[in-house]
């Protein structure tokens, strides 16, 4: 059997609500599914019920962003619970820092001619955190563009016109918080973190030193040379492989529930390793 460690619904940028993304799972025959929406836990209630009437291990999560010099790097937070707690009343900080930079977001939006507004933009909203991939839905909407991709790299992504920075935590205060909070925490997706293959060890090294419990070495965008070395390098460093399919409905498509471009595989490890790490 197979887990996915990282999926999206929405209560963020996803497409599905959450209890379709569980009957998504529960129809690729996985073991174990992690709902990690981006800074918010609000689809985890409904993600959960789905998946107790049903025979799935289900992991509460969320997906943050945060600093880190060399590039894009994202956490992965699990076993976080919805409610209040140190990292969860930062969650709500940085939704509002969202909504203060999707304002700015549109109006640069609007200046380079496409005249689009905040309530064209909530319209493709379902949940508390609204981002970039919003704005692109209310683009495609008005035929601005064909699809998400497209109006990142026309005006969204990082150095495009209507890119506009928020504010993130830090990786260690990451870390802190999460543990704080009774959670763990894995580093997502790190061929985005702009490290060469002979650089990630240092780098986890001093995250690992910091209290991270995995990386995710099994990822759609990884090649199989890279989710070995991945998966190599956790486990010399005494860290978790885990992994996911990063899966966002339509908004990423082609993307699978489980078996994400159609050749990842998961093992049932990652799900009892992590969970084994539980205080
Ligand atoms: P935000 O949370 O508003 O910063 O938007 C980031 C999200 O947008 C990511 O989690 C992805 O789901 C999506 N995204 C980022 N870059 C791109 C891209 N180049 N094309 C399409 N979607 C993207
Ligand atoms: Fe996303
Ligand atoms: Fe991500
Ligand atoms: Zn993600």
């Amino acid at each position: 059997m197979a887990v996915d460690l990282h999926t999206h619904s929405t209560a963020s940028d996803g497409t599905d609500p959450p209890s379709v993304v569980v009957e998504r799972a529960v129809a690729a025959g996985l073991y174990a599914l992690a709902l990690t929406d981006h800074d918010t836990l609000s689809g985890i209630e409904e993600a959960r019920r789905a998946a107790s009437v049903v025979s799935i291990e289900f992991v509460s999560g969320v997906e943050l962003s945060v600093e880190w010099p060399t590039g894009s790097m994202h956490m992965l937070v699990y076993f976080l619970e919805p409610g209040d707690g140190p990292l969860q009343d930062r969650l709500t900080e940085l939704r509002a820092g969202r909504d203060e930079r999707n304002v700015a977001i549109v109006e640069r939006v609007r200046r380079a001619g496409f005249p689009i507004t905040m309530d064209d933009v909530l319209r493709h909203a379902a949940g508390d955190s609204v981002g970039r991939p919003h704005i692109a839905d209310a683009l495609v909407e008005q035929g601005a563009f064909p699809d998400r991709d497209a109006a990142f790299a026309s005006l969204l992504a990082n150095g495009r016109p209507a890119y506009v920075p928020r504010p993130r935590l830090g990786a260690f205060e990451a870390i802190d918080l999460a543990g704080a909070s009774g959670a763990l925490t894995s580093i997502a997706h790190p061929y985005t973190i702009g490290l060469n293959r002979n650089e990630y060890r240092e780098t986890f090294r001093i995250l690992a030193e910091a209290g991270l419990t995995g990386i995710e070495a099994y990822h759609t965008e990884h090649t199989p040379e890279l989710r070995e070395h991945l998966t190599h390098l956790a486990t010399d460093l005494g860290l978790v492989a885990t992994g996911g399919s990063d899966y966002h409905g339509t908004g990423k498509p082609g993307v699978h529930v489980g078996t994400g471009k159609g050749d990842l595989h998961v093992p049932d490890s990652a799900f009892d390793q992590l969970r084994s790490r539980l205080r």
